[in-house]
């Protein structure tokens, strides 16, 4: 078959992958997605669909990345507002909750500096004439309700309007197209690598100056069909569930706490559409750990115990599950695991974004390990400053920062 050439190749068409290509092709580069399935399959549709800084991230000390992911959330709002919204969320804290009312003050004049503290990082205690309005929730040894902003997204429909975007700039997009393998190129151009992936059940070839590996929790399974000295990175797979419940949450998103480990969840509203199409709860996430085949993963009964069973300590209703759904966390592990023993260790684990490649200098490959759905557009910023030596020059034909998102069906 024919055999294309590119700039950059990109493995995987979750948020990462997109948020590559649309960055490599607004500054100019001839860009390819392979998507073994269809763009969001992965991760990038089974996430808690938040577009946040993540307060309880604040709790592990990781001030950068709340404050990259708040600046991100700010950008999101200003440039994809048909996808990204505001949502009022309310923290109750009772007599008996982990998290008292003055460490959690604490915290929400943190995140808002973090923020900016801008009109959009407000946060206010929610008056008790007030309570009785907030979605049936509990008001026994109630003490205080806090209520901030952050915003929620539709994450695969986030994830297809910044791949138009990226087309629109001239970037390709192949799905059911499953990468292969990859070895340098020798006879012809040393600095290209020479791809094979498969189409319906057609192998095709194509070289690249470049390849990004945002293949997500399948990462360490691509990279292993690189011929490249680049190390991989040690990542333990993490799962988490949510469950749709019949329903409807009319104030914003509840903030609550699993009596279990004291882990937050969210109790989201949350529309849904095709057959099924009316309000809805989205109730998640939890914490456990995977081995296996990620295209295996699946909601476990125990997590659908342990998230009703947190809902049921707020809300007095038991509402009937609807549908329920899985992804999967790529956690690096850490350099000294003793650290983390004991509770919550998925929860203290460093949350940012890991780029490894093959040569510092000038890289041929990179991998992207983590990661959150918000700061996709930094991270594909630094993904493509990592590779800048590694590309030829070209004039730039647009600014991610500025780059319109439109909800796409
Ligand atoms: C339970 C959960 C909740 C989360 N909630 C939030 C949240 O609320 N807010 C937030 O900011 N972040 C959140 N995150 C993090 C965020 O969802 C992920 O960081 C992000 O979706 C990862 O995207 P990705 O592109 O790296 O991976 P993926 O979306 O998994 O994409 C990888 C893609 O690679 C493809 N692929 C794999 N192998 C091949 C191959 N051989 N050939 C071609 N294609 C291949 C796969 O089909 C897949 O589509 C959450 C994560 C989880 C697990």
């Amino acid at each position: 078959m024919g055999s294309e050439h590119y700039d950059l190749v990109i493995i995987g068409g979750g948020i990462h992958g997109v948020g590559v290509a649309q960055a490599a092709a607004a500054a100019g580069y001839h860009v390819l997605v392979l998507e073994q399935g269809e763009l969001a399959s992965g991760t990038s549709s089974r996430s808690s669909k938040l577009i946040h800084g993540g307060l309880r991230y604040l709790e592990h000390g990781q001030f950068a990345l709340v404050r990259e992911c708040l600046h991100e959330r700010a950008l999101l709002l200003k440039n994809a507002p048909d996808l990204v919204r505001l949502q009022p969320f309310f923290i109750p804290v009772y007599a008996d909750s982990v998290r008292s009312s003055w460490l959690l003050r604490a915290g929400l004049t943190l995140y808002s500096l973090l923020g900016g503290a801008g009109k959009d990082t407000r946060f206010r205690r929610v008056p008790r004439r007030e309570w009785a309005a907030l979605d049936g929730l509990k008001t026994t040894g109630l003490q205080t309700v806090f209520q901030y902003q952050d915003a929620q997204t539709d994450d695969a429909a986030l994830t297809r309007a910044v791949m138009t975007s990226a087309q629109t700039l001239g970037a390709q997009l192949k799905t059911q197209a499953t990468f292969i393998a990859a070895a340098g190129l020798e006879d012809r151009r040393e600095d290209c690598w020479k791809i094979r992936y498969r189409q319906h059940e057609q192998e095709y070839t194509c070289t690249a100056r470049v390849i990004v590996n945002a293949a997500g929790p399948w990462a360490n399974e691509v990279l292993a069909r690189i011929a490249s000295t680049a190390k991989p990175v040690a990542v333990e797979l993490v799962q988490g569930t949510h469950l749709v419940l019949d329903g409807k949450l009319a104030r914003g998103i509840y903030y609550l706490q699993s009596p279990q480990d004291q882990r937050p969840i969210f109790a989201m509203p949350w529309q849904l559409g095709g057959e099924t199409a009316g309000s809805a709860i989205l109730l998640g996430t939890t914490e456990t750990r995977f081995t296996g085949n990620p295209a295996e993963v699946h909601p476990l009964p125990a997590e659908q115990e342990y998230l009703l069973e947190t809902y049921r300590c707020y809300f007095s209703e038991t509402p009937n599950i609807r549908a329920a759904f899985a992804g999967l966390r790529v956690l690096p592990v850490p350099e000294n695991q003793n650290e983390y023993k004991g509770k919550n260790q998925y929860a203290a684990r460093q949350r940012e974004t890991v780029l490894q490649t093959d040569c510092p200098g000038s890289p041929r490959l990179l991998t992207i390990y983590g990661g959150k759905l918000t700061a996709y557009r930094a991270t594909a910023e630094k993904v493509l400053h990592k590779l800048q030596n590694s590309l030829p020059d070209k004039t730039a034909l647009a600014d991610t920062r500025a780059l319109p998102l439109k909800h796409s069906p």
